[in-house]
């Protein structure tokens, strides 16, 4: 019997607001060890919809700084510790990382300090301590993490001028799964994801994007229009996505970070990955909010 490991998708969308789909995050479960992968906007919330309780995240991996990264952040250090942590959370990221949680602590500071003295010892002081580690960037994976059995590895991607940005890469129990943080087609992720049996990779219709800009135009958003025209030149096309799958020989692809947002269900989630399928052969899955993907065995 092989031991669970697993991705679960806190929020599949992007900055752009959805309905179905909140900010990016995900929780990588390998044995009983949890491992929080970034925390944008809703996606904290969407830890107890996921059915894990927040105390058992002890370790945060960030990509990047973008907000739809990390503005859910301080709300999951609120659920952590009500939800009974009581060791510090260990954060590992590029450069920002330590600004980043240092500026949210100094938001809560007034919030910590109320409830400690409302709820007494019910509250650990330690389970709101953050323990940051920022990790240089390299073009090939290098580990960073090492524990019973889960080995996490970065690398940077193209996700210019957001400088620096990880992607990452988790093995455990003979299998890997590879997160492409938000990123264009580059060497260092078809480097990373070569032989992955899962590839987790934001994607972006540009097809379906060009016709939201459209409606945007007709409507007299100009200023709307024109940044969504921004977005093509730091993410990456569904048929590049496809492409670097093939060419990397990775076994099973889920697709999450959705550009434009897309319902959960429904004709636009065929619509978004139409065509992919004659640039590679194997399976691919359009990822929902709440979902649990194992990564596949040698026999899955
Ligand atoms: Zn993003
Ligand atoms: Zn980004």
């Amino acid at each position: 019997m092989t031991d669970t490991f697993e991705i679960v998708f806190l929020g599949t969308g992007s900055p752009l607001p959805s309905p179905d789909r909140v900010g990016c995050g995900h929780i990588l479960v390998a044995g009983n060890q949890h491992v929080l992968v970034d925390c944008g906007w809703g996606a904290a919330r969407r830890i107890l919809a996921a059915g894990i309780l927040p105390s058992v995240i002890d370790t945060a991996i960030f990509t990047h700084m973008h907000t739809d990264h990390i503005t859910d952040f301080p709300d999951f250090l609120f659920l952590r510790w009500t939800s009974g942590a009581r060791t510090p959370l260990r954060v590992f990221g590029p450069e920002g990382t330590s600004d980043m949680v240092e500026g949210f602590l100094h938001a809560l500071r007034r919030d910590i300090g109320y409830r400690l003295a409302h709820h007494g010892e019910k509250l650990h002081p330690d389970g709101i301590v953050v323990e940051v580690t920022e990790i240089p960037t390299t073009a090939r994976p290098q580990p960073f993490f090492e524990r019973a059995g889960l080995r996490l590895e970065r690398f940077e991607v193209d996700h210019f001028p957001v400088v620096p940005a990880l992607g990452y890469r988790a093995t455990y129990d003979g299998r890997t799964a590879v997160l492409s943080g938000d990123t264009g087609f580059c060497e260092s992720l078809l480097h990373a994801a070569q032989g992955a049996d899962l590839l987790v990779c934001e994607a972006l219709n540009t097809a379906m994007l060009r016709e939201r800009i459209a409606a945007l135009r007709a409507i007299g958003r100009d200023l709307q229009a024109s940044l969504f025209e921004d977005i093509p030149s730091y993410h990456i096309d569904v048929a590049d996505v496809a492409r670097l799958a093939r060419q990397a020989g990775v076994r099973q692809l889920v697709l999450d970070h959705l550009i434009p947002p897309i319902p959960s269900t429904g004709p636009e989630v065929e619509r978004f990955i139409a065509g992919m399928a004659e640039h590679y052969p194997g399976p691919i899955r359009v990822a929902r909010d709440t979902d649990r993907i194992p990564v596949p065995g040698a026999t899955a």
